[in-house]
């Protein structure tokens, strides 16, 4: 099986619209669209399940392909915008959210072929021999991180956050995660409980203690200044196609 990234930037992707960053205009000359983060797993019959649909190309990308579920992590449009046409599809699409009663544009009032169902902090899914615990992140809106538990590997998924409570830390601590992929959207400095940092996404890997941490959700202003040296991420920040067999 195989755990890979559809997107790794935020809401404005690299390369963002009219910048001029050295980071934008490599991406550019490389013909580089790293847009929202999401990603999917393929089970061992083809089929997947994504987490998050921020990318609007998702008909296009599994159009053939069965669409097992989709854990959604919260409803900002950089990772919900591609239910609006998943949503259309003929079959019927298991989606899982967090209790978020506003939701995203009418997802609610027009579901078509998606089937909603909230999942609480640490309540499980299973499907096909993969286990999928929610775990609850502190951002904006009601989010919901993921560890996907599978028959070799555990990964967890946890974005968006600014920060992660002692009692989700002391459980992802447990899952002994052997891929850990956090949100470290913002640069060093900017204090928020939306988004975390290098440094205060370090900390909270550090304390849950996986094999192995990456940063995800990142911006060219955040990906600039480790680009021209000027500090040094501790965990590297993936780009979209990474994945990890699992
Ligand atoms: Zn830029
Ligand atoms: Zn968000
Ligand atoms: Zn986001």
């Amino acid at each position: 099986m195989k755990f890979e990234f559809l997107g790794t930037s935020d809401t404005g992707g690299i390369p963002l619209h009219h910048c001029t960053c050295k980071v934008c205009q490599e991406a550019r000359e490389k013909g580089i669209s790293n847009r929202s983060t999401s990603a999917y797993l393929t089970l061992d019959d083809g089929s997947v399940i994504l987490f998050d649909a921020g990318c609007d190309t998702l008909m296009d990308r599994f159009n053939t392909v069965t669409i097992r579920a989709v854990f959604l992590t919260h409803f900002h449009a950089d990772h919900c915008l591609g239910l609006m046409r998943l949503r259309k599809s003929v079959t019927t699409i298991p989606c899982y959210i967090p209790d978020d009663s506003n939701g995203f544009g009418d997802l609610f009032v027009h579901k078509d072929s998606l089937r909603y169902r909230v999942l609480n902090p640490l309540e499980s899914v299973e499907i096909q021999g993969v286990t999928i615990t929610a775990v609850a992140l502190v951002h904006s809106k009601p989010t919901l991180g993921y560890v996907i538990r599978t028959k070799t590997k555990t990964v967890a998924y946890l974005t968006d956050c600014g920060n992660i409570e002692e009692t989700m830390l002391t459980f992802l601590h447990a899952q002994k995660i052997d891929h850990l992929f956090i949100d470290a959207c913002y640069s060093d400095g900017m204090l928020s409980q939306k988004h975390c940092t290098p440094q205060s996404a370090a900390a909270l890997i550090r304390r849950i203690e996986p094999k192995n941490g990456y940063f995800i959700h990142a911006s060219c202003q955040t990906l600039l200044p480790i680009r021209e040296k000027k500090i040094k991420a501790e965990y590297p920040y993936i780009e979209q196609g990474f994945n990890v067999e699992v």
